[in-house]
């Protein structure tokens, strides 16, 4: 068996104490293996679900020729003969739904209205705007040129033609998705099963809602956090609470949860400090790739799997991530190394969220060697180009950063100070959290 700790030391700029975030992600990503159950849901159920098979389109969509217009449909053929004015007699009329079942020649036309099956004979439409209702009323005038053959006739198949891929496995469904699959008549699909992570918090510090805050104590928020951003990626979860620092507790705690999930998220102990006990437990009885990047915030971050049984490889595997304690180095983690994966597992197919270009309203001190990712406001000027501002405090633990900004400030590795005005990447919440 290859362990992840093997497998990461051949990973190229490894070092387990200050791992560059790239790295850090192309590890987990090779580890993040999707699940392989799949559900069948009803269309109403698979909004946000993963799509498990493609999707052939089984008809044509739409299934015949018909009006873009309200109007009147003809043959072309009478524009090639018509000198000026085409006067052609009204046959009948098509509503949608109700065809003109009736033969028509090249001196007739059908009243039609949008979405009406176009007449055998007929592959043009003139719009009703454009035309004047003969002297008897049963006969209408328009100026040949101003029509050109084929004009606003929608092809049947022109949305989907039938054995076309309407959607590809992998995709995240969506409503124009759900809209869609209802257009080809397809009415239930085949979704993975939903991606189970289990998460706790570990602190003695810490009070759950509905506690006393004793002295020197805080309330657990990064439950809190945990819930909402993996509930936003459609994620089962199962929170397992608050855990004290205390070794046969935390190690009873990441057996359990290995039990039970396919994924591990714990918060706080991952650190260096004597209470740091997440990180030396693994050591013992997880197999652990890294627990140290080069970013800010998040540079305590273990990443490596853990069993429900004793030693590492018996009993049932997840893929553990040890978030840092601090609340904002929690949310960028989760949304900087730990999505993709979640993702990934879930078996959707992730692109990599867009980066903009903004110039920045001020200096931003940054260290070269370490990625950061401070929270901004970014904001649009009149003549399009982004500006970003840093939120006040970036401390690690002001959670207040995250909730007043509205995107991240991605420093890369290899950057220094940013003056003034110079350019700076800046990727978006909208879309992301
Ligand atoms: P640790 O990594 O355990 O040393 O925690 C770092 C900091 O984050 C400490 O100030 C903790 O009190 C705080 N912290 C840890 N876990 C939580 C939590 N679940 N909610 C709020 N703050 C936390
Ligand atoms: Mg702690």
């Amino acid at each position: 068996m290859t362990t992840l700790n093997e497998f990461s030391r051949c990973v190229a700029q490894y070092d387990p104490h200050a791992l560059p975030v790239p790295a850090a992600q192309a590890i987990v990503r090779q580890w993040a293996t999707p699940v392989t159950a799949v559900e069948r849901v009803p269309l109403r159920d698979a909004l946000d679900r993963v799509l498990a098979t493609d999707i052939v389109s089984p008809i044509d969509v739409p299934s015949h020729d018909n009006s873009a217009m309200d109007g009147y449909a003809f043959s072309s053929a009478a524009l090639a003969a018509a000198a000026g004015t085409l006067e052609l007699r009204i046959a009948g009329r098509a509503l949608a739904g109700h065809p003109f079942a009736g033969h028509v020649d090249a001196t007739q036309c059908v009243r039609v209205m949008t979405g009406a099956s176009m007449p055998h004979e007929c592959d043009t439409v003139v719009p009703q705007e454009r035309v004047e209702q003969g002297g008897d009323t049963l006969s209408i005038r328009f100026a040949a040129d101003a029509v050109e053959p084929g004009a606003n006739r929608r092809r049947a198949g022109e949305d989907l033609a039938r054995g076309q891929a309407a959607l590809r496995a992998g995709r995240i469904m969506r409503a124009s998705d759900l809209g869609l699959l209802a257009s080809l008549g397809i009415g239930e699909i085949n979704v993975r099963r939903r991606l189970r992570v289990a998460f706790f918090s570990t602190g003695d510090e810490l009070r759950s809602l509905g506690d006393a805050l004793d002295p020197g104590c805080v309330y657990d928020s990064n439950r809190y956090t945990l819930f909402a951003m993996l509930r936003r990626l459609n994620i089962d979860t199962l929170d397992l609470g608050v855990v004290r620092d205390e070794p046969a507790a935390l190690e009873a705690a990441l057996r359990g949860a290995a039990a039970s999930a396919d994924v591990v998220l714990t918060s706080g102990g991952v650190s260096v400090g004597e209470a740091d006990l997440t990180r030396q437990l693994l050591q013992t009885f997880g197999d652990v790739a890294f627990w140290s990047l080069a970013m800010r915030p998040g540079r305590p971050l273990a990443f490596g799997r853990i069993w429900s049984g004793e030693r590492p490889g018996l009993g049932l595997p997840a893929l553990f991530f040890g978030l840092p304690g601090n609340p904002v180095a929690v949310m960028v983690t989760f949304y900087q190394i730990v999505r993709e994966a979640l993702l990934l597992m879930s078996g959707a197919d992730v692109p990599p969220p867009p980066l903009l270009h903004a110039v920045s309203r001020q200096v931003i001190r940054k260290r070269v060697g370490r990625t950061e990712f401070q929270r901004g406001v970014a904001q649009q000027d009149a003549r399009g180009q982004w500006h970003v501002t840093p939120t006040g405090s970036q401390s690690s633990g002001v959670l207040s950063s995250m909730s007043e900004a509205n995107c991240f400030i991605v420093l890369g590795h290899d950057e220094g100070e940013i003056a003034e005005g110079d350019c700076v990447s800046v990727m978006l919440f909208n879309g992301l959290i």
